[in-house]
């Protein structure tokens, strides 16, 4: 199996295809590298040969570094590791080089061989970075086609010259949007950009011409050429200055200096920046090994795109049950969430009703999509013809009677036990036999909603994050009596809408809100022990939370956390822990600061709801400590509040697979993302460090950081979560 194959034509061309066996996309790994730099040795020793064009034998180019081997790249480097992946993307670093130099004379720049890139469809990563090293990249205009670096997503940067040759040729300015965000563009725009040299109808046609006319100096890179000066200016000119200044803060602005990855690539490029491009190659593949040698872009790798994908490709599906694909899906409550749902569930093609009590009820939340739809249009995502088709699947009605073919149902009325059981009653009186009927409820149990439903096995929790079209997790709920064919119609479900799908066992608050509530009571304990506001919200955007938990009550709001408090309370009764923090959440309830809303909250706000700073008020309730605590010990409060929580989750059986866990976290609540989830953040720790921790912050602070005992043994067994838990390991 030979992933690039050449041949050589009469007119001197040798086209050089990549075509991965088996796989639908092509990935790089080191072997197919080795393999591709010998044709590139053999065509440009080849006196016959007069040029190069490498393309592709699928519809795409391809998708980047095989991120399996990349995840496992420090474990397969040797015993000096560092070394071993230095040298490895030194050796990638020659290839390409050799590819851009061509055969040319160092001095005169001349005697090379043309060498072009044909892209039919995407180019990402390392998809990029070899088309990049050859002088003259063709792409055929595929407007569904994308070009870019995602890297930075996945907790990598562009680590084969994708770093140090993109700003040589944008400025560090112009590549930022690609290399700091991850933007990738259809081929047109690429062009634009500067990303790729040309968009054509028949890119082959036009590369094989330019290969037999280009001369020498349509070869050299203008970074090979004499004079060359970064565009934007190199960090000590001027206007590079004001550059480097500005990227540095917007970085450490928007990533609060905790994704690694971002900052070392910010590094390979200021230092790179100043020295010749073999020497910022050079640097650029220290920086790359310093990020592979964190075990943060493991742990990302493995969450945000191996398990992730793995997920929603059915690995938690239950075997032999046949597709469950929905047509057909009816929508109970028109409010915030069910207009959502409404949304997301048209959008995938199938037919909505949209059920209220009151037809205008139903019909404003018919008007949520065609709002949304407005929206695309005005920027050009949607069409006045799309935006029509999707409103004519959804059906805003009162009338049970059309729900009599749905295939899937979705409650999400108020959070009344009451009510839910009453809808129940009404929507089996009228769907088919074989309907699966979920609720959307966050809080109350599904075992105990089911009991309304004449048909338990058919009855699930399908539990979205609101805003439902932004929010990319959907939990699902096996209750006691939930059978296989209702979770497959979920999973199925959840495929079509393309998002990502956790299962978890039916308890209390399920999985995210069970580790999100105890985060944000973390926070609130501290107002009221006179910890900093802004220290509280700062160490969570520190340690890579989107907001800081305060903030995240503000968002949304206090009577929803007194309303949970009261009804924990009521049913735990003597055993509610949580006194703490009540004192915080009724005063604050009290003063009417509950929070965005009612623009007032742990911070004030102007007429327009923006954020003007914390309120004063809430140093006269609660006496601010006159030595505040350091940073790490509140950072390691509102980690391991939640991170417990997940290894409860695991042990009472409520998580199945850890790897849910992990990406479920990321995706349901921000979870410091760098950290792959909460069991792999345990797992980068060391359990036996953190077994440890719990004690101390149990002395400290409560038994609610008390070590849990399946934390507690595998810290004395020296285990991790993925040497005991994972999947894959288990099956070997
Ligand atoms: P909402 O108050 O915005 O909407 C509820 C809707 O249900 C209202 O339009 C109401 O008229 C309608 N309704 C009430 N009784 C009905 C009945 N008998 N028949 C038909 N329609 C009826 O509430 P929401 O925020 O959309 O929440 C709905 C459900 O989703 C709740 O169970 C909630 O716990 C859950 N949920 C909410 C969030 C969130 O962030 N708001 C997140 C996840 C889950």
């Amino acid at each position: 199996m030979t992933d690039f194959t050449m041949t050589k034509d009469a007119e001197g061309i040798a086209t050089i295809v990549w075509d991965c066996a088996g796989k639908s996309m092509n990935v790089m790994n080191f072997d197919a590298m080795m393999l591709l730099d010998g044709m590139i040795d053999d065509a440009l020793a080849d006196e016959a040969v007069k040029g190069i064009i490498i393309t592709s034998g699928k519809k795409d180019f391809a998708g980047g570094m095989d991120l399996n081997v990349l995840a496992d790249l420090k474990n397969a480097s040797g015993k000096e590791p560092a070394q071993g992946l230095f040298d490895g993307i030194m050796s990638m670093h020659h290839a390409l080089r050799k590819i851009e130099r061509a055969g040319m004379d160092a001095k005169t720049n001349k005697g090379g061989k043309p060498i072009a890139a044909v892209l039919p469809g995407t180019a990402m990563g390392i998809g990029l970075e070899l088309p990049m090293a050859t002088h003259r990249v063709f792409a055929a205009d595929n407007p569904k086609a994308k070009i870019g670096f995602p890297e930075i997503l996945v907790g990598l940067f562009p680590g084969a010259g994708g770093t140090t040759r993109l700003v040589r040729k944008l400025g560090a300015m112009g590549a930022s949007p690609y290399l700091l965000e991850g933007k990738s563009v259809a081929p047109a725009k690429a062009k634009s950009a500067g990303l790729i040299d040309e968009v054509s109808a028949d890119p082959m046609a036009d590369a094989r011409a330019w290969v037999l006319s280009a001369s020498d100096a349509d070869l050299v890179k203008p970074w090979d050429a004499r004079g060359y000066k970064m565009p934007g200016g190199a960090p000590y000119h001027p206007s590079g200055f004001m550059t480097f200044i500005g990227a540095s803060a917007m970085v450490n602005g928007k990533t609060q200096g905790a994704f690694p990855a971002a900052k070392a690539m910010l590094s390979a490029i200021y230092e790179g920046a100043q020295v010749p491009f073999d020497t910022a190659l050079k640097i650029e593949a220290r920086w790359f090994t310093n990020i592979l040698m964190n075990p943060s872009s493991a742990a990302m790798i493995r969450s945000l795109f191996l398990n992730k994908q793995a997920l929603e490709k059915g690995a938690v599906r239950p075997s032999g049950v046949a597709d469950q694909s929905v047509k057909k899906v009816g929508v109970l409550g028109a409010g915030m969430m069910g207009a959502g749902i409404a949304l997301v569930s048209a959008q995938a093609g199938m037919d909505v009703v949209l059920i209220d009590q009151k037809q205008e009820a139903a019909d404003k939340g018919k008007a949520y999509s065609a709002a949304y739809m407005d929206k695309g249009i005005k920027r050009g995502k949607a069409t006045p013809d799309k935006k029509q088709a999707l409103l004519d699947r959804i059906t805003a009605t009162t009338d049970y009677e059309a729900l009599k073919d749905a295939d899937l149902i979705i409650e999400a009325v108020f959070e009344d036990p009451a009510i839910k059981a009453t809808v129940t009653k009404a929507v089996e009186a009228v769907i088919p036999e074989d309907c699966i009927l979920a609720s959307n409820t966050s809080t109350l149990p599904i075992t105990e909603l089911a009991k309304a439903s004449a048909r338990p096995d058919q009855f699930i929790g399908i539990h979205f994050f609101s805003p439902v079209e932004r929010m990319m997790l959907v939990e699902i709920i096996k209750g006691k009596e939930t059978g296989d064919r209702a979770v497959a119609k979920a999973l199925d479900y959840v495929r079509q809408i393309r998002k990502t799908p956790i299962v978890v066992n039916d308890a209390r608050f399920f999985y995210a809100n069970r580790c999100i509530i105890p985060y944000i009571n973390e926070g609130m304990r501290m107002v009221a022990e006179g910890v900093a506001p802004a220290l509280i919200d700062n160490a969570a955007r520190m340690l890579g939370f989107p907001v800081g938990p305060l903030q995240l009550v503000d968002e949304t709001s206090i009577d929803l956390g007194a309303k949970i408090a009261r009804a924990t309370k009521a049913a735990m009764g003597n055993a509610y822990p949580d006194g703490a923090v009540d004192e915080v959440v009724f005063w604050m309830e009290d003063q009417g600061r509950i929070g965005r809303k009612a623009k007032a909250g742990f911070f004030k706000y102007d007429e327009n709801g923006k954020r003007l700073g914390y309120w004063e008020g809430l140093g006269d309730q609660f006496e601010p400590l006159e030595d505040q605590p350091d940073l790490t010990e509140v950072q390691h409060r509102l980690m391991f509040a939640q991170v417990l929580e997940a290894v409860r989750a695991l042990e009472e059986g409520v998580l199945m697979d850890i790897r849910e866990g992990d990406v479920g976290a990321i995706l349901g609540w921000g979870f410091a993302p760098w950290s792959g989830g909460p069991l792999s953040w345990l797992d980068i720790l060391g359990t036996p460090y953190a077994a440890e921790r719990c004690d101390e912050l149990q002395a400290a602070y409560g038994d609610r950081f008390a070590c849990p005992d399946l934390l507690r043994e595998m810290g004395e067994k020296g285990q991790s979560f993925y040497g005991r838990f994972d999947a894959k390991s288990e099956a070997a």
